[in-house]
């Protein structure tokens, strides 16, 4: 059976096939530790699981709006509105089946054939493949170290050609969990300006910040900014409902209403019993998130107090997500890369990571710090064993 020329350049989610690798070798018996998943280890909250159940109850169990139902929408708004100074008509949001399948939907909706995509490197792996699955095509513009491997407005405008539509914004990042700085989303929104690029800004992460920092969306920063940027975040890693899938986009009526309109044809709507538990986590209590985040941020400083330790390793420290991303090449012994290096470790040693080269930076590696104390522990006890005996 012949597929399609596009879907033949597909790679599947490297991510997603670790913690595949990963699961299958547990179902063996192995006791594996997983750092793979880019997913909170928290349950969903009581009251968001209660909202959903009475929902169901209820009989909120039909097909709704395209974009999601009247309430939501709301909810999004005053969100919106309320955390970042940000005001829009319920034209201009939308809920999606995630923030992946509101990015897809964009793609879809904002590129033709050839157009090309700035993404910055170190990347989220579905930007990728998802820009190309849209006929564009993704130009990737590399985040320095000494710039906390995020890059510069100069560096942008230098990426810029006449095919360019659009540049990706990802803060607090996955893989690396940098931020960007108000100063620094200024300067690329000029730019963004200059060139009249779409400003994909991805904010999923936005709760999960650390150290007294704060999220800032650049569509905030000024009124040209905010005519061109389209923001796409939703509840999967805020409220540990990263199986719900709910997400939501907000931007100009223009791009919202092209992406309900094929989201129609292809996922109809978004569950409706999840956009209920949505609207309870949106607008419910906020203790929750508060206690994640706590945890998140004990665990990250444990991460980095191991990584300080471990010969030829460094991290910088991140103020976001619930990644750490770690310069390995120095520590491979005798593996070549790191990604054969990251393919023994969890051979020998039972530990998934993922390598950098699935975020086009090989030589890192992307550890998720979202499991528990206990598991930070035994998997760091087993990557200092084996960069002892490899080296
Ligand atoms: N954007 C980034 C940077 C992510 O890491 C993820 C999830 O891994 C998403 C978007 C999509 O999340 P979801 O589809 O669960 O809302």
């Amino acid at each position: 059976m012949k597929l399609s020329d596009r879907v033949k350049q597909l790679s599947p989610s490297p991510t997603l096939q670790i913690t595949a690798t990963a699961n299958a070798l547990k179902q063996q018996g192995h006791n594996v530790v997983g750092l793979g998943a880019g997913e909170p280890d928290f349950n969903t909250p009581k009251h968001i699981i209660d909202a959903a159940k009475e929902a169901m109850d209820k009989g909120f169990t039909k097909y709704t709006a395209s974009g999601g139902i009247k309430e939501l929408k709301e909810a999004v708004i005053d969100k919106f509105a309320n955390e970042n100074g940000l005001t829009y008509s319920p034209k201009e949001v939308m809920v999606t089946v995630g923030g992946k399948e509101g990015l897809y939907t964009l793609f879809q909706v904002i590129l033709n054939e050839g157009d090309e995509v700035i993404v910055p490197a170190p990347y989220w792996v579905s930007y990728m493949e998802q820009v190309k699955l849209a006929g564009g095509k993704p130009v990737i513009v590399n985040g320095l170290e000494e710039n906390d491997l995020k890059i510069t407005a100069e560096q942008l405008e230098a990426a810029i050609t006449d095919k360019t539509k659009a540049i990706i914004i990802n803060s607090p990042s996955n893989p690396t969990g940098m931020i960007y700085s108000e100063q620094e989303l200024r300067e690329i929104g000029k730019v963004a300006v200059k060139y009249e690029l779409v400003i994909i800004s991805d904010e999923i992460y936005e709760h999960l910040i650390y150290d007294g920092k704060s999220h800032v969306s650049i569509a905030s920063l000024e009124e040209d900014f905010f005519n061109r940027t389209v923001i796409i975040t939703g509840v999967s890693k805020t409220y540990a409902m990263t199986g719900w899938r709910i997400g939501y986009a907000a931007g100009p009526q223009a791009i919202i209403q092209a992406m309900t309109d094929l989201q129609s044809h292809s996922t109809s709507n978004p569950t409706s019993v999840a956009q209920y538990a949505a609207i309870a986590a949106i607008t419910g209590t906020q203790e929750p998130v508060t206690m994640m985040r706590a945890a998140f941020k004990e665990r990250r400083d444990y991460v980095l107090s191991r990584i300080e330790k471990i010969a030829g390793f460094r991290c910088i420290t991140p103020p976001g997500a619930f990644y750490a991303f770690i310069h390995v090449a120095d520590a491979l012994g005798n593996h070549k890369t790191v990604d054969e290096w990251s393919t023994a470790l969890l051979k020998d040693e039972l530990v998934a990571v993922v390598p950098g080269s699935a975020f086009g930076a090989d030589d890192y590696i992307r550890i998720s710090y979202a499991t528990s104390m206990d598991n930070l522990k035994e998997a760091f006890d087993r990557i200092e064993h084996f960069v002892q005996v490899s080296t």
